[in-house]
């Protein structure tokens, strides 16, 4: 068995917002430059979509489908959204499972409008997996902390949201804003295995793969996807990366106008309206699993493999360089010098000698280091708003800023974070 690095959620350009190069050959190009074996074809249930994913997708060998260019695997999937505006992650065997749930779809919303790549179902989250079941598919909730849309910001348990359907439920995807040291606090996440995953709207490496898993397979195919999910006990899933959960846009509890941040007991005494500025307060998904938890401290079942922190190359670079936009010259181009020399971006990031960066860069190589080392202070994100990172250049730094931070009231709430050295 080899160890494939999976992004299994994000949208083509027929999801509202996404990127106009959201498009199978370019997403799968970038995805090799990232260090990804295998993407979600994503949004199946649009008729326009399946046409674009059929003309360049292709089953390379029984359950196995791959770019036409044979860069990079494919698990067919979508995301849908339930009658309580809940969304939900599927995954199907193949293209002719999903054109049979497609036809079971029909009629409980709008499939092919030109934004609805992830349709708005006028069906109960146990109906939906019902259907999916009826096709050979599995179902679990996306980013199920976050608020507006996640699973547990409507309901208590994975037993009250699926009802009859929640024993055929084997997975849960975390969302940015959470990871497996979060989600694991409450109890009957213990059950079952994690997915972390980028919801890219857009194929560049800086959000395409910003979360990922590693997981060992024969092939990359539904089969051995579910087998991983299910058999957790023999753990096929060997990590999970992604962002700090600080970094995501609604870790925290914030006015999603202004982005003010309040504790759980402020937000209630101003009855969830800002004080600054008259928005809407959005409970954040930390102060969400902090209700539900079970347990006050980190807790995991035996199979949990590690969560890696980690922040997209490009953004480490724009650090470095001190330069406002993400996708300036100055960074893409050094980005493109660095993967071409290693290989692709996860290499980078976690595995190349910073000696070697160095040759290349310098300053570059100094942030890696110090992210590697976990020198990183977040300004959390919250209300919409993503977090910022700084990364520090010492231990001594990495203190100094720390305390200042805590001082000016600004939380950098996980101490003793786990360093890359120790993964
Ligand atoms: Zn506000």
């Amino acid at each position: 068995m080899k160890e494939y690095n999976a992004d299994l959620q994000m949208h083509g350009i027929y999801a509202g917002g996404v990127s106009k190069n959201m498009l199978i050959p370019i997403m799968a190009n970038q995805a090799r430059l990232k260090g990804l074996d295998v993407l979600v074809t994503a949004d199946v249930f649009h008729a326009k979509w399946m046409e674009h994913l059929k003309q360049n997708i292709t089953e390379t060998e029984n359950n196995v489908f791959m770019d036409k260019a044979e860069k990079t695997f494919f698990i067919v999937g979508g995301e849908v959204e339930d009658n309580k505006r809940v969304h939900h992650l599927i995954y199907l065997p193949d293209f002719s499972a999903a054109e049979q749930l497609r036809e079971k779809l029909r009629g409980f919303g709008s499939l092919d409008c030109i934004m609805c790549g992830r349709p708005k179902l006028r069906l109960s989250a146990e109906s939906i997996a019902e259907k999916v079941d009826e096709v050979g598919g599995i179902i679990g909730p996306a980013h199920s902390f976050t608020p507006y849309t996640g699973m547990y910001a409507h309901w208590n348990s994975v037993k009250e949201a699926y009802g009859a359907m929640a024993g055929k439920i084997f997975f849960i995807e975390l969302g940015l804003s959470a990871d497996s040291y979060f989600a694991d606090l409450i109890e009957e996440n213990h059950k079952y295995s994690f997915l972390s995953s980028s919801d890219a709207h857009s194929p560049w490496p800086n959000r395409i793969g910003r979360e990922f898993n590693r997981i060992k397979m024969n092939k990359p195919s539904f089969g051995n996807l579910v087998k991983a999910l299910k058999e957790h006990e023999e753990k096929f899933i060997t990590l999970n990366a992604g962002l700090d959960p600080r970094e995501g846009k609604y870790h925290r509890t914030a006015c999603n106008s202004c982005f003010a941040k309040y504790s759980v007991q402020q937000a209630e005494r101003f009855k969830w309206k800002c004080v600054a500025c008259k928005g809407e307060i959005k409970k954040g998904v930390k102060d969400r699993i902090l209700e539900l938890a079970t347990f006050s401290s980190e807790t995991h079942p035996s199979f949990r493999p590690n969560y890696l922190h980690l922040l997209p190359l490009a953004e480490i670079i724009q650090i470095a360089f001190d330069v406002k936009q993400v996708n300036s010259q100055k960074v893409q181009s050094s980005w493109k010098d660095l993967v071409e020399r290693f290989g692709n971006e996860i290499n980078v990031l976690v595995d190349v000698p910073v000696i070697e960066i160095a040759e290349i860069d310098k300053i570059i190589a100094q942030k890696i280091e110090a992210f590697r080392n976990g020198f990183v202070l977040y300004d959390a994100g919250g209300g919409g708003k993503y977090g910022t990172p700084f990364i520090c250049n010492s231990a001594e730094e990495f203190e100094r800023k720390n305390m200042e931070m805590e001082n000016a009231g600004k939380e950098n709430e996980i101490k003793n974070q786990r360093t890359l050295k120790e993964y």
